[in-house]
């Protein structure tokens, strides 16, 4: 990685930790989502960066990917559980961290169990460390006491303009041969759940990436394909759209899916509480964990 990338990736990761802090202060039962995730969008901003996706603030069975709508009125319930994902980017390097705030001693040792999962994950990251022996280390902390690991979300490498890129880290033990290498940027993110050990996806999606360009029809499509574009590959919010009404930033975006240039993110849903935690780190022999 060049020193200039390098620069980027530490820049991003410092915004992202901060602004991850400051929102978790903010999160207390009765808060609203809403206000927290446009703090997190606009301090990014004031602090440099630029948002690399929307601020996820995923409630309790709801592992990610929820994002709030325009005037969503969902406040923090007692005894909760909330994961807060921020991602930001640096011309396009990008820093993607969480963390979980526990509203209940019960919901706490959940969050402990990612908490420390992700912990010993990353005392294995180095230059050609097996990616399956970090992924086993997860599931072992994780069910050591007492939950589950969800095996169908996994951390992932990332690259510029690109959050989902190879290598998967996945969050249980896999035969998998592939190893770390000098230079990547990886995200851990370790989820631990009461319930099955696996989400399912949720109606409707509020999160989505452009996949091209295709002819429209539509003003309004033709609008939002625009507006898409300005984040280059990476994620926006239904709640970003230049409309006023939901109903026709629905419309728009149904367009483009129907042209097949629209990716959802749809909720990510579990049976059980779900916990996460997340860093992103550059593998080195030294590695860098840049959202500390
Ligand atoms: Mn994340
Ligand atoms: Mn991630």
């Amino acid at each position: 990685m060049d020193a200039e990338a390098e620069e980027k990736y530490i820049k991003a990761g410092k915004i992202a930790a901060k602004v991850r802090d400051e929102a978790a202060k903010m999160a207390k039962p009765g808060a609203k989502l809403l206000k927290i995730a446009e703090f997190i969008e606009s301090e990014t901003r004031r602090l440099g960066g630029e948002p690399a996706f929307p601020a996820n603030l995923s409630l309790n069975e709801i592992a990610a990917h929820y994002t709030p709508v325009k005037n969503d009125e969902t406040v923090i319930p007692d005894g909760s559980i909330l994961k807060i994902d921020v991602g930001v980017h640096v011309d396009g390097y990008v820093a993607d961290t969480a963390k979980t705030i526990a509203f209940s001693d019960e919901m706490e040792r959940l969050s402990n169990a990612s908490r420390d999962a992700l912990e010993e994950a990353i005392k294995l990251v180095k230059s050609g460390a097996k990616i399956a022996d970090i992924s086993k280390r997860i599931e072992a902390v994780i069910t050591s006491q007492g939950y589950k690991p969800v095996s169908n979300l996994t951390g992932h490498g990332l690259e510029r303009y690109f959050l989902h890129a190879e290598p998967r880290i996945p969050n249980v033990a896999t035969r998998n041969e592939a190893r770390l290498k000098d230079g990547m940027a990886i995200a851990i993110e370790p989820f631990a759940t009461s319930g099955m050990g696996e989400v399912r996806d949720s109606a409707p999606a509020l999160i989505f990436m452009l996949l091209g360009k295709k002819p429209l029809r539509g003003g309004d499509a033709r609008k939002a394909a625009a507006f898409a574009e300005s984040f280059k590959g990476l994620p926006f919010a239904e709640r970003w759209l230049p409309f006023d009404s939901t109903f026709k930033a629905r419309l728009a975006l149904r367009e483009l899916r129907e042209k097949g240039v629209l990716y959802d993110y749809p909720p990510l849903k579990e049976k059980g509480m779900v916990s996460q935690h997340e860093h992103t780190i550059l593998v080195k022999d030294e590695p860098i964990v840049t959202t500390l």
